[in-house]
């Protein structure tokens, strides 16, 4: 793993700070590389928290354009660019605030026919997409590939977070055998709700890449933002999980 220059330990000196973390975990970072799919509400915010935290290289996935009723959740995305591509507007903040970050920005959504390709690119995925057919696309790729995988969704004031480590704990297969009827691109939601569960599942990336801390693999995290009450749900494998294999 590369040194950290004078630079970057000015600019990260407060988690360098963290007890377990240090400088070693700062170099785990900078050598790692994460896949965000999609990049809106909740994946700009993974976005985030990840390009500042010294990530070294994100890819992102996203297709479109920015939309007016984008911008309550996807903090990632300008006024300004409206009508624009997301992918062109994602890279340019992230350097803003952190311009030693890599990014690849892929203006495509995961598929069954592209989630190899992307995910065999990186050390870990951060699956944030809306559709089931796209999680559960980016959880077979990283099933099969033997990369961790974080799962993060959200309804309405509810957050919901898992984490995957194959070979070891369930898939999101394991617990979504098929993709489960009613669920739309759009969708009840609040910003503050993206960007809680998406700043949750930055804090699991950072934690598996550094190897600090307790990861929630093999659980699922709960959260109602309404009422504040969160809870972890154990996840088992599943036997016959056509993804796992159980
Ligand atoms: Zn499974």
């Amino acid at each position: 793993m590369l040194p950290l220059s004078d630079d970057e330990r000015a600019a990260y000196e407060w988690q360098l700070w963290v007890p377990g973390f240090g400088e070693e975990g700062q170099r785990r970072l900078k050598a790692s590389s994460v896949l965000v799919s999609r990049c809106g509400g909740v994946g700009g915010a993974v976005a985030q928290m990840l390009a500042v935290a010294g990530v070294g290289r994100l890819v992102l996935a996203h297709a479109g354009n920015i939309r007016p009723n984008d911008l309550n959740r996807q903090v990632l995305m300008t006024h300004a660019g409206i009508g624009t591509p997301r992918m062109d507007i994602a890279p340019v903040r992230l350097r803003d605030l952190n311009p030693r970050l890599v990014v690849e920005a892929v203006a495509e959504n995961v598929t069954d026919d592209n989630a190899a390709y992307l995910v065999a690119g990186v050390d870990l995925v951060v699956s944030c997409a809306p559709l089931f057919e796209e999680r559960l696309a980016m959880n077979r790729a990283a099933v099969r590939l033997n990369k961790p995988l974080i799962d993060c969704a959200m309804y309405e004031m509810e957050v919901q977070l898992m984490a995957v480590r194959p070979g070891e704990t369930a898939c999101l297969e394991c617990l979504y055998p098929e993709t489960p009827p009613g669920w739309r691109r759009e969708f009840p939601v609040f910003g503050a709700v993206a960007g809680a569960v998406g700043s949750m599942g930055a804090m699991e990336a950072i934690k598996t890449l550094a190897g600090i801390g307790e990861p929630l693999a093999g659980r699922m995290l709960i959260g109602d933002l309404g009422t504040m009450e969160f809870r972890r749900v154990a996840v088992r494998r599943r036997a016959g999980c056509a993804a796992c294999g159980g």
